[in-house]
């Protein structure tokens, strides 16, 4: 048995909070599954067809275009490799410039840096923190090819102010909805803004497969190079089997194999009409957190700027300084409450050799940032122990 979490705190095992040591954990992040899914893999199986480019990954692609508002998707083994592929199918290479959120999971900027582009990282607004559209125009060069922006913890970016700045420095605009499946902005879907969107499927965010990845556009011809550079370079097995003769591909570009498997898309389908449920859960827990944290001083509370639906991939507070921000985490842990920081500031990761660019903004958040349990299963006596055990820890 653990030891009592209030010995931790000096508080000689009086639980003034009502926490008995050996509750179970509560998980920061996990996705929601039940028998639906578990039977979509039994289909799936029994079927034969578990690759990618089955029957799943056509009613995937097809569900997904749809709730997003476009003409195309393209599942994909993650986002990783669809911003990768999107990359590629833009013609993005050495010598070029991509514009990159700063704070974000590095996959964004890793994504540049498989082109063999370089990644130059701008800073984030303090309030949606995601980029901020009137740092962009100083970090825009002849090199500059495009700009990926973030809909961070599920919350859209400055989309509108976003298109103006691409237009006016004549780049593509690339949207990592990576956390944002559900979200909207001015009534339009995360995944339809820019020149092309692309979800993840990962375990930690709103639906989930495991891994897995959708590419979002209106643009044909970028959605069939894309298609076709994930797998190999060639058209699939599936198209090849309704032709007649005996058609053989032959290989003209590099491709990789970057499909998603009809087993994740089988899952990930169900996932797909759950997602309305998942977010109104989801939007629940945050404003009981919101509620109880709004009065605790020197700490912030996330908010939602105007004209959003947020997905709250994840809920963070802003602690006074890193030290709160490092008790809050480790002290949430002892007691089986999952907590972290919140995402990565990209410019000081060593791989990117960027430290000297200009991002407060992203590192202050990388250094204060806490995140909370936040999934669509918790319960409200899971809720309920989160808030009494943060007010306890930063009293
Ligand atoms: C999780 C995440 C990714 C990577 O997604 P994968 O599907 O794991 O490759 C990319 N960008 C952002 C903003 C993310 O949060």
């Amino acid at each position: 048995m653990p030891a009592a979490p209030g010995a931790r705190h000096g508080r000689s095992g009086a639980y003034s909070w009502g926490i008995a040591p050996d509750l179970p954990p509560i998980a920061l992040g996990k996705p929601s599954y039940d028998d639906r899914e578990a039977t979509a893999v039994a289909e799936c199986l029994a079927s034969g067809w578990v690759a990618g480019w089955g029957p799943n990954g056509s009613a995937l692609e097809e569900g997904f275009a749809k709730r997003v508002g476009v003409d195309h998707a393209v599942a994909v083994s993650s986002c990783t490799a669809g911003l990768h592929l999107c990359l590629v199918a833009m013609g993005i290479g050495a010598g070029d410039e991509v514009i990159v959120a700063d704070y974000t999971f590095p996959a964004t900027g890793h994504a540049v840096l498989y082109v063999g582009a370089t990644p130059v990282f701008v800073d984030v607004s303090p309030t949606t923190f995601c980029i901020d559209p009137s740092r962009i125009a100083a970090a825009v060069t002849d090199q500059t090819k495009a700009i990926i922006a973030v809909d961070q913890f599920g919350q859209c970016a400055d989309w509108d102010e976003l298109q103006q700045v691409a237009d006016d420095a004549g780049v593509d605009l690339i949207e990592d909805a990576a956390c944002a499946a559900g979200a909207s902005y001015r009534d339009r879907e995360a995944g339809s803004f820019g020149r092309v969107g692309v979800f993840s499927l990962h375990g930690r965010k709103g639906i989930s497969s495991g891994e897995g990845g959708v590419i979002t556009t209106n643009d044909a011809a970028l959605a069939d190079y894309a298609r076709k550079v994930s797998s190999f370079g060639i058209e699939s097995a599936r198209t090849r089997a309704g032709a007649e003769g005996l058609p053989i591909p032959t290989f003209e570009s590099l491709g990789y194999n970057y499909k998603l498997s009809d087993i994740q898309a089988a899952v990930a389908r169900v996932q797909v009409e759950k997602l309305d449920g998942f977010i109104a859960r989801r939007n629940a827990v945050a404003a009981r957190y919101t509620d109880a944290f709004a009065d605790l001083s020197g700490w912030s509370t996330p908010s939602i700027a105007p004209g959003r639906n947020h997905t709250w991939q994840a809920y963070t507070l802003l602690a006074p300084d890193r030290t709160a921000r490092d008790a809050l985490a480790i002290g949430l842990r002892a007691q089986g409450i999952g907590s972290n920081f919140g995402t990565y500031a990209s410019h000081i990761q060593p791989i990117y050799d960027a430290a000297d660019a200009d991002c407060p903004v992203s590192l202050d958040l990388f250094e204060r940032h806490v995140a909370l349990p936040m999934h669509a299963d918790l319960t409200e006596q899971e809720v309920a122990r989160v808030i009494s055990a943060v007010l306890e820890i930063t009293s």
